[in-house]
């Protein structure tokens, strides 16, 4: 199986850690892609672009070491993604590349609208990836790719507005590396919650699903072909 986290900024991902980590554990390919930098980060203060791009790729290189996962930035730019079809494209590119059978990435109503954007083009993607002449517009024939027409799951963060099914991932087992993210993210932002009020929350969403620690995610299956039965 091969497993793309899409989000917004470095950081989005500690709600799918101990997922993308147990996924990885068993052998399944795992990408963690962010569409922007982050570079509005208050802790950036003056720094130039330049020494953004190179502290947030510190910051990729790290979490995906520990996860066991490839990454990939773009450089979309914080606060001005818009899921506008050229923003789409370019993920829808990468899946192309890449070959996803499973998306992860934000829900549709975070209150951040890089979140939410970053939700719909990793969503249109899917069906831009599908398409040959999309996907090499503008290419020459030595660039040529080849359209992504797997089925592909789309999950994404739980919440309760959603009217899709959800799933609960038994992640009793990656606590520690859960852990070790937040605590990495923890010392660079600083934020005013602990590591164990974080894993706390996992545990409290563990026990809705009978097990002592679990991430939440609602799924849309797209593309998905024909079965002789419900399954
Ligand atoms: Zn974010």
């Amino acid at each position: 199986m091969r497993i793309m986290a899409i989000f917004a900024h470095p950081d989005d991902e500690i709600g799918c850690v101990g997922t993308l980590k147990k996924h990885a554990e068993r052998g399944d390919a795992v990408m963690l892609v962010w569409t922007t930098l982050g570079e509005l980060a208050s802790q950036f203060g003056d720094q130039s672009h330049a020494q953004v791009t190179a502290t947030r790729q510190q910051h990729g290189a790290w979490v995906a070491e520990r996860i066991g996962a490839q990454h990939r930035f773009f450089d979309m730019g914080d606060s001005r993604l818009t899921a506008a079809r050229e923003q789409s494209l370019a993920l829808a590119r990468l899946y192309a590349e890449w070959k996803p059978d499973a998306i992860l990435t934000w829900d549709d109503h975070h209150p951040h609208p890089d979140h939410r954007a970053t939700a719909r083009m990793a969503f249109d993607a899917i069906t831009l990836a599908r398409i040959p002449k999309i996907v090499n517009e503008g290419r020459t024939q030595g660039e040529r790719l080849e359209a992504h027409r797997a089925p592909v799951r789309f999950y994404q963060y739980y919440t309760k507005a959603s009217p899709y099914p959800s799933v609960h991932v038994d992640v009793s087992g990656q606590v520690e590396t859960m852990r070790e993210v937040f605590e990495f993210y923890h010392a660079f932002y600083r934020w005013n919650f602990t590591a164990e009020q974080y894993l706390a929350q996992r545990a409290l969403t563990g026990r809705e699903a009978g097990v002592a620690s679990a991430e939440h995610f609602q799924v849309r299956g797209t593309f998905a072909p024909a079965t002789d039965y419900l399954r």
